[in-house]
């Protein structure tokens, strides 16, 4: 047994890679690769595979390739790449030098497509997409052969020479392989490996005309690269025989081996390219990288930790079970790192004024609250106490509900590591809203239990002097129906309407003053929340809501 095995095997691919070193195929190597399509930013499911990818290939001591899967010029673009690149990196993992691009094969290929077509294995083929459509079958009925199936091969290496020479219009030929159109797996009825497009390429420019097809690029790059294991996700599993194939054909290349494992399914949640463009292009969402959105950007703006994701993707594990995941459990792993990470600190939202009138105008109190209540290492923060502060005012009833611990007229509440204080008057404008509160405070209560005193309530509270005023924006969301992916009608009607609240003139603790961009916190008793890295300012903090504290996951999968 080769000493680089992994043991206990952590899921089937383990297993799979486990007893190929034990056979010591591909000489005990282990060479995997992230292949994606720079056609949009990466989301939640593509770290599914990087962390698949990268870690495998930790785990038994070998490489993982970036490469970029780049065949579809019409639909990619050099933003794309240096997203993918940052994401890959802020979840953090590193591709060292081994960053590769399919476009740098095109020439490779195109010469594979000459030996193929003198092997007579591949032909030139006149067809319409539409008529070739008609000519595939179905999968009860077997294709027919193409016209120019039995074309000489002088006249198809010509036909394909003048091809890539841009002789011909777009879509009048294409390059197909010759396989059988009678195949049970339509995947293997004459697939087209060439098209003609004119299309600028953004990393081979104008050089080419034709460009080959994911099922031939793939397969034949992986091979190059002297890749062992090729992860892919389910839908690629009909597409491992012509994956077999094209490499089978091809001289004094390695095979390797692909396996397909479960793509990753998360509710209230859409998890595909084409419709995140959509949701970015039709201004549905601001941008790639709004908090909203699952991709890994708008979740590293909106405040996940690389960590949290990593530890999601292990919980999740890898199966060839499709699945779709609970969005809390995403979040449970979330609230579990920013847990024990986050400092802590006070913001009022929606501020009420209370305006203490037994304090000292002229006085003001250092108050010393932990950063972390179980990380004394974090230190303390100090917060000027004085005779007028900000609460929530969702803190305070005049009608209270049953239940309510907070705030009430004639009622007391302790204020977190401050002093108890009573409601004596409430002031209201002319509508009738509430302006202020009028309180008093117990001076014996400062640091002690509230004893014999029965005050349930802690609420939080901001000096008002020296409240920072900030913005803080909530996020619920994005769809308001649990499986947008797949409804019949259009999911885009499933956005929910409350999906963003934003909150300006919210009254921060004096501490905050230095928070950088994408710092965490834990505002008590709201929720995580991080400084928003593209709208924050130096002297105007916004903060983006993380993840509320409530964990119902952990309590609802407690066995
Ligand atoms: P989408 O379906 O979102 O458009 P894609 O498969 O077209 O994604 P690629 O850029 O081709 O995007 O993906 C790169 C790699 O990430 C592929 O190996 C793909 O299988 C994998 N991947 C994409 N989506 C998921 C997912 N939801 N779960 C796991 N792996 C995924
Ligand atoms: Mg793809």
């Amino acid at each position: 047994m080769s000493d680089s095995t992994v043991t206990p095997p952590t899921h089937f691919i383990h297993q799979i890679i486990n007893q190929d070193l034990e056979k010591n195929k591909n000489e005990g190597r282990v060479h995997t690769r992230f292949p994606p399509e720079p056609n949009g930013y990466l989301h939640i499911g593509h770290a599914k595979s990087i962390c698949l990818n990268f870690a495998t290939a930790e785990a038994f001591k070998g490489h993982c390739n970036l490469r970029f899967d780049d065949t579809n010029p019409g639909n990619e673009e050099l933003e794309y790449v240096d997203s993918i690149k940052d994401s890959i990196r802020w979840l953090g993992f590193d591709w060292g030098e081994r960053e590769y691009f399919a476009s740098s094969y095109f020439d490779q290929l195109y010469d594979f497509a000459i030996e193929l077509i003198e092997q007579g294995k591949a032909y030139v083929c006149s067809l319409s997409a539409e008529e070739a459509r008609a000519y595939r079958g179905t999968l009860t009925e077997p294709g027919k052969a193409s016209p120019d199936r039995s074309r000489s091969v002088e006249e198809n290496l010509d036909l394909f020479t003048r091809m890539k020479a841009a002789e011909f219009e777009d879509g009048a030929y294409t390059l197909r392989a010759r396989i059988d159109m009678a195949s049970p797996n339509i995947n293997m009825r004459d697939p087209v490996l060439y098209r003609i497009r004119r299309e600028h390429h953004h990393q081979t420019g104008d050089k080419w005309c034709i460009y080959p097809m994911y099922d031939y690029t793939h397969c034949i790059s992986d091979a190059l690269e002297n890749i062992t294991h090729s992860l892919c996700t389910l839908e690629f599993e009909d597409h491992r025989p012509l994956y077999d194939w094209v490499l089978d054909q091809i001289d004094a290349l390695s095979h390797p081996q692909q396996i397909e494992f479960a793509r990753l399914n998360i509710n209230y949640t859409v998890l595909s390219k084409r419709k995140l463009k959509q949701l970015v292009d039709e201004g549905l969402v601001k941008g790639w990288d709004d908090p909203r959105m699952p991709t890994l950007d708008g979740m590293r703006r909106r405040g996940y930790t690389p960590s949290a994701i990593r530890h999601f993707c292990d919980m999740v594990g890898v199966t060839k079970a499709n699945s779709i995941v609970e969005v809390e459990m995403l979040e449970h792993a979330l609230r579990d790192d920013l847990d024990k990470t986050s400092p802590r600190a006070m913001c009022v939202l929606r501020p009420l004024k209370v305006v203490i009138k037994n304090y000292p105008a002229d006085k003001t109190e250092e108050m010393l609250l932990p950063r972390h209540p179980k990380d004394e290492s974090m230190g303390v923060r100090k917060i000027p106490f004085s005779r007028e502060i900000y609460i929530e005012r969702t803190d305070f009833e005049v009608e209270p509900p049953p239940g309510f611990k907070r705030l009430i007229p004639g009622g007391e509440v302790r204020l977190r590591g401050s002093y108890v204080i009573k409601c004596d008057e409430v002031l209201q404008d002319d509508h009738g809203n509430i302006t202020e509160l009028v309180c008093s405070c117990d001076e014996a209560t400062l640091g002690a239990k509230p004893e014999g005193r029965k005050v349930k309530g802690v609420i939080h509270w901001v000096p008002a002097s020296n409240a920072l005023d900030v913005e803080v924006r909530l996020y619920d969301r994005l769809f308001s129906l649990e499986n947008p992916d797949g409804v019949d009608g259009d999911y885009r009607e499933f956005i929910n309407p409350d999906s963003l609240q934003v909150f300006s003139g919210c009254k921060a603790e004096p501490s905050l003053a230095n928070a950088q961009p994408e710092d965490r916190f834990q505002f008590e008793r709201e929720g995580y929340f991080c400084v928003d890295k593209n709208d924050s300012s130096i002297n105007s903090l916004v903060f983006n809501l993380t993840v509320s504290l409530r964990d119902n996951w952990a309590k609802k999968n407690k066995t």
